[in-house]
C-alpha cells in the first residue's frame, strides 16, 4: 500500500485496520476492501500529530504508507458496506456516550456556577433567562441519556440473538425479533448520534453563556468542554451524514411505527397531558412526512431531511423521557415537561418552515440559482 491517511485516532497503534480500494477501475463503495496491517512488518510512519482545537488527550495522526504490507480481512468488496459500517455503528454509539458525558458535565458546571455567582443582589440562577437555559440543558442531557440507553438496548438485543444463531437455529419468533431489533438499532443509531452530539454542542455553548465572561477564560472547565464537544457532531460521520442514514427510516415509517408503540405504553394520569402533546406532535410529523415525500422529488426531500429527522428525534426522545418520568417521577418529571414543550415548539417551527417556504426563496447558495446571481 502506498498512500497518506489523515485524521487517524491513535494511528501509531500496533495493529491498523485499513479500508482501501482493491478493485481497479471502481469508484463506488463496492470497490473497497478491508485490510489488516501489523506494525512489525514496517512501512507506515506517523508524519505528524494533528494540532487540534479539542480532545487533546487522543492523538490524531497523519499516516504515510510506503510499500506497507497488509492482509485482506474477510471478503473482497465488503470493506465499507459491511465491515466499516458495522464498526462505525459501534463507534457512533461510543460518540453518543461521549456526548452524554459532555452534556452532563456542561450542565453541572453551569448549575454549580449559577448558584454561586451573584449579580444585582441575587444568585444568577434566580433570573428567568438563566434558569431557562439551565432547565433546557438538564432536559436535553436527560433526553440524550435515555436515547443512548434505548439504542444500546436495541443493539444488545439483536447482537445477543445473532450470537445465539451461531450456536443453534433460531425459532421463527426469534428470527422475527432479530429482524425487528436490527432495524431499530439501524434507525436509532444515526438518529441518536445526530441528536445527542448536537445537544452536547448546544449545552457546552450554553454552559459558557451561563458563566458569562468567566466562561471565555481557560480557568473554567466549560471552555474545554466547548472545544471537546465540537468534534462529536463531526467524526464517525457528520450530523448531515447521520441524516442521510436516518432519512430512510422516516420515509419507510420505522420511526413512526416505534412512536405508535410508545403511544401504546402505559403512563400515569399525571402524565396524560404530556402524552397528548406527544400525540399531536406525531400527527404533525406524519403530515410533514407526507408533504415532503409526496412530490417524489429527491432534492426536495434532501433539503428538508434534517427537519424531518429532528422531528422524529424530538418525539422519540420525548416518549423516552415520559417513560422515565413514569418510572421515577421525582427524578424525571420536570425534564420530561421541559423537553416535550421544547420539542413541540421545534416540531411546530419545522412544520411552519416546510409549509410556508419554497426552496427558491431560501437556498441562497443553490448552484443553479447562484449562476444567475
Ligand atoms: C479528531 C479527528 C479524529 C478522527 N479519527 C478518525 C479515525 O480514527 N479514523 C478515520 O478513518 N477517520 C477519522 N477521522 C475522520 C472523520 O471521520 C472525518 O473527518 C469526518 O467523517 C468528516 O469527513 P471529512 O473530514 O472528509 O468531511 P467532508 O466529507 O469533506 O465534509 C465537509 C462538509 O460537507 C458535508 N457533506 C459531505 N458529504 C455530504 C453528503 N453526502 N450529504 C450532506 N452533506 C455532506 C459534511 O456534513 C460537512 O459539513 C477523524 C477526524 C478528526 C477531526
Amino acid at each position: 500500500m502506498n498512500v497518506v491517511k489523515r485524521f487517524i485516532t491513535y494511528g501509531d497503534a500496533d495493529i491498523l485496520l485499513v479500508l482501501a480500494r482493491s478493485e481497479e477501475g471502481t469508484k463506488d463503495a463496492r470497490g473497497l476492501s478491508m485490510f489488516i496491517y501489523d506494525k512489525n512488518n514496517g512501512g507506515v510512519t506517523v508524519r505528524r500529530i494533528e494540532n487540534k482545537m479539542g480532545i487533546k488527550g487522543a492523538p490524531t495522526c497523519e499516516l504515510v504508507f510506503k510499500n506497507a504490507k497488509a492482509e485482506l480481512v474477510g471478503t473482497r468488496r465488503m470493506g465499507l458496506i459491511k465491515y466499516v459500517m458495522s464498526l462505525m455503528n459501534g463507534a457512533r454509539l461510543g460518540i453518543m456516550a461521549q456526548s452524554v458525558g459532555l452534556s452532563e458535565a456542561a450542565t453541572r458546571e453551569a448549575y454549580n456556577y449559577a448558584i454561586e455567582r451573584r449579580q444585582f443582589g441575587k444568585a444568577i440562577i434566580e433570573f428567568p433567562a438563566v434558569y431557562e437555559m439551565l432547565s433546557n440543558m438538564r432536559a436535553k442531557t436527560d433526553a440524550s441519556r435515555s436515547m443512548l440507553y434505548e439504542t444500546c438496548r436495541f443493539v444488545d438485543m439483536y447482537k445477543t440473538l445473532e450470537d445465539i444463531s451461531r450456536e443453534r437455529k433460531l425459532t421463527p419468533e426469534e428470527k422475527e425479533e432479530l429482524k425487528y431489533y436490527s432495524r431499530l438499532a439501524d434507525a436509532f443509531t444515526p438518529l441518536g448520534k445526530g441528536m445527542t452530539s448536537e445537544y452536547a454542542n448546544q449545552n457546552a455553548y450554553d454552559s459558557i453563556q451561563v458563566h458569562g465572561g468567566s466562561g471565555f477564560m481557560k480557568d473554567y472547565k466549560c471552555e474545554r468542554l466547548y472545544r471537546d464537544a465540537r468534534i462529536t457532531n463531526i467524526y464517525e460521520g457528520t450530523t448531515q451524514l447521520q441524516v442521510v442514514a436516518a432519512i430512510r427510516h422516516v420515509t419507510t415509517g420505522t420511526y413512526l411505527q416505534r412512536i405508535r408503540e410508545y403511544e401504546a405504553m402505559p403512563a400515569s394520569p399525571e402524565l396524560e397531558s404530556l402524552k397528548r402533546t406527544l400525540s399531536k406532535m406525531a400527527q404533525m410529523y406524519e403530515k410533514l412526512v407526507e408533504i415532503v415525500t409526496s412530490p417524489k422529488d429527491e432534492e426536495y426531500l434532501d433539503f428538508h431531511a434534517r427537519r424531518l429527522v429532528e422531528c422524529a428525534g424530538h418525539i422519540i426522545m420525548g416518549h423516552l423521557l415520559l417513560q422515565d418520568a413514569n418510572a421515577d417521577p421525582e427524578m424525571f418529571r420536570r425534564s420530561a415537561e421541559v423537553y416535550i414543550h421544547y420539542g413541540q415548539t421545534e416540531v411546530i417551527k419545522n412544520y411552519n418552515f416546510v409549509t410556508k417556504s419554497r426552496i427558491e426563496d431560501i437556498a441562497y447558495y443553490k448552484p443553479d440559482l447562484s449562476e444567475n446571481a
